[in-house]
Order: structure tokens, then sequence, then C-alpha cells
């Protein structure tokens, strides 16, 4: 009886490991090079531990501001201004969170209420249906449109409703490489456009970008009224273990914002903030990041092009898909496992992103890596 009292009725029933910490695991079990989870293989700069280290010598080693320390929140206020063209008053328009993911919840936790919807494009980032379904929210998947993943903008016209309280936009996009165009943005401020629909923009691989410019949602004047600017250090700076980034939103929306975030997490991470601070003063590192994973992602489809695998290259973020249908029928789940556990390479299935899976033949690879070991794995993937 007790027992029944105290037994979880989940709030995410749906929910189990992400398939992130699965793949990385099993690649650490199986000693497989692990292109899986979305994370470098090579340290972030030296100068930026050396600062994070100064600061934390220097005593700063208490709570920063709840809304994050000043001098970062004017940093990221520059570079939004300078590359998107939209002033976010450092004061009441920006927060340092405890990476995008808490930045993700947070938003979706101060906008949807019980019994509203939220239109998530599949595949999906996987932390995205459970910030709304924990929030009371439903989220209505619609599909990205193949073979290329863009927005299929009829769709979502159909799928909005006067329900709709949210669209979660991902670009460039986690897992398909996608970039949102001038033409797709059109669509969104026209579809948005007299509602009460909010959006989130996780714009987290912003400086990976391979084809044109990243289109931020920041930049247009309509769409970021009602936006919430998501972002993430983790990507830019080699240092996704330090889990910082930030959300840009106009004030009225970052004030629900911040009576989240100061119950989450109150503040992030002080000597960190102090460190990004100063190397964002040099705007070297983000402005040739395109050029540094542009080379990864050549080396490794130059490596592969003679293997059985098809793919067409990706347009941004550091992941790559590939179509395994020439070599195996195995669904995705059990061909990465055999990748991993028989053909020592790690990789991810595309149909965790998915919420009621996929029969797709396809599986996604991460290139944040050394080039030695790009080469190495791009040997194993050609034996394939
Ligand atoms: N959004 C996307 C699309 C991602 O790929 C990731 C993962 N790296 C995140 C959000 C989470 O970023 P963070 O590690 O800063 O929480
Ligand atoms: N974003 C990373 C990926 O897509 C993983 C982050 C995580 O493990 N939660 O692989």
């Amino acid at each position: 009886m007790e027992n029944n009292i105290l037994s979880t009725q989940s709030k995410l029933p749906g929910t189990g490991t992400s398939i992130f910490s699965i793949m990385s695991k099993m690649a650490e079990d199986f000693n497989a090079v692990n292109l899986s989870q979305g994370f470098p293989d090579f340290d972030c700069p030296e100068e930026l531990k050396l600062l994070v280290n100064y600061y934390m010598k220097n005593g700063n080693n208490q709570y920063a501001p709840m809304p994050g320390v000043p001098a970062l929140r004017q940093m990221i206020s520059n570079k939004i201004e300078k590359l998107y063209n939209r002033h976010y008053s450092p004061e009441t328009e920006i927060t340092i969170t405890a990476g995008a993911t808490q930045a993700l919840f947070t938003a979706a936790s101060a906008i949807i209420r019980s019994g509203d919807e939220a239109i998530i494009f599949e595949p999906a980032y996987d932390s995205y249906a459970p910030a709304v379904l924990a929030n009371g929210g439903t989220p209505v998947f619609v599909p990205l449109a193949e073979p290329d993943f863009s927005y299929d903008w009829d769709k979502v016209k159909n799928a909005v409703n006067r329900k709709t309280r949210l669209i979660i936009i991902n670009s460039p996009h986690n897992p398909t490489g996608y970039v949102i165009s001038m033409s797709d943005i059109l669509s969104l401020e026209e579809i948005t456009r007299g509602t009460s629909i909010f959006v989130i923009s996780d714009e987290v691989y912003e400086h990976i970008v391979f084809e044109g410019r990243h289109n931020s949602l920041a930049g247009s004047g309509e769409l970021s009224k009602r936006t919430f600017i998501i972002s993430s250090f983790g990507k830019t700076y080699h240092a996704t273990g330090w889990k910082t980034g930030y959300c840009a939103a106009p004030e009225a929306l970052m004030n629900e914002f911040r009576k989240f975030h100061q119950f989450v997490v109150f503040a992030v991470n002080t000597p960190v903030q102090l460190a990004y601070a100063d190397f964002m003063k040099n705007e070297e590192h983000y402005m040739q990041l395109n050029e540094f994973y542009r080379k990864k992602r050549d080396l490794v489809l130059n490596n592969i092009k003679n293997s059985r695998f098809k793919f067409t290259g990706t347009k941004g973020t550091y992941f790559q898909l590939l179509d395994y249908s020439n070599i195996s029928g195995m669904n995705d789940m059990d061909f990465s496992e055999y990748m991993t556990k028989e053909k020592g390479i790690a990789v991810i299935p595309l149909s965790p992103f998915y919420s009621k899976g996929n029969s797709k033949k396809l599986i996604r690879i991460c290139f944040a890596k050394k080039d030695e070991v790009l080469t190495g794995a791009a040997k194993l993937l050609c034996n394939i």
C-alpha cells in the first residue's frame, strides 16, 4: 500500500536515457572510435583555460549576478548586433545559462501552459519534446521535407491552430545540417503574423555554416519580437563540458524567462563567464570556426567517397548524415550497435530523433575530432 502511495507516476513516461549517453558508453565499453555524441575530442583554447584559472585564483568564486556577469552579457550583445544587426540590452534582454539545454527548458517553462501546443520539426533534438511535455504542453510533430530536410511551410500552416503557443526552430539543424533560408524566415513571419505564437530558436551551431551565412532569427525585426534566441559556448569554444550558453529575447519575454531561470539555477559558473567575457574580445575564434569545421567535413567526405555509404555534404553543424541502405537492411539502432561493437566505430541512429521512430537507413557521425582520428575513422567506414 505504502509503495502505491509513493509510486512515481512519471511525468515523462516515454522518455528513456538519451541516445547520446547510450552510444558514448557503448563506444567506451567496446573501445570504438567515438563519432556518436557531439563533442570535440580536442581541447578548448589554452588562453581560455588560463583565463578561467586566473579568475579562480583571483577569488572570483562566488555567485555571479542572477542574469550573468555583466561584461559577458555586453560582449554577447555586441556580437549579436554586429553579426545580426539587432540590439539586445545586456541588462534586460540577455541571460547566461547552464548550457543551451537549460535555456531551452527554461524558455519552454516560461511559455508553455497546460494544454498549449508546440510545433517541433522532426527529426528533432532530443530535449525539445520533454521540455514541452514537462510543462503540460503537447508537442505537435511536423516532418522536415526530404531529401534535404527543409521546411514544408504548408504542413506548418496546417498544424497551427488556436492552441499553438510555440514553434521551435533549430538552425543549423542537428542532425541534418539544414540551414534556415531567408525565404523560410519570410514564411515563418507570415505564419506567425497576428498570432500569439512564440518561437524558440536554437542556434547553438550558429558559427558552423558551410554555405552562405547563418540567418539568425534575431535578424528578423518581426520574428525577434516573439523569439527566444538560444546559443551555446560549448559548441563555439570547444568546451561542451563547461555547460555555458545564453538566451537573448525582448525584455517582456526575458522577464518571464528569468522568473524560471532564478529558481532553476539562479546563476552560472562565475570564473567561466568572466573568462568568456575576455576571450570574446577576440572575434577571430568564432569567425574562423566555419573554415575550421569545413576542413574537417571535407577531410571525412573525401576519405569516404569510395565507401558504400551515400551522403550529401552537410551545410552546417559538425554532423554528417550517412545513408547505409546499400550496405545493410538492419534498422538504424541495430546497425549503430553493430558498427560500434563489430566495426569499432560508434555512430548515432536517426530514429531517436523521431517521436514514432523511423525506418530510414540513416546514421549520424560527428566530425569534431582530430584529423588523425577522422582519417582512421574514414578507413573503418570504407571497410563496411
Ligand atoms: N541544441 C542542440 C541542437 C544541440 O545539438 C545541443 C547539444 N550539444 C544542445 C542544444 C545543448 O547544448 P548545451 O550542451 O550547451 O546544453
Ligand atoms: N548535442 C549533442 C549531440 O547531439 C549531445 C549533447 C548531449 O549529450 N546531451 O550529440
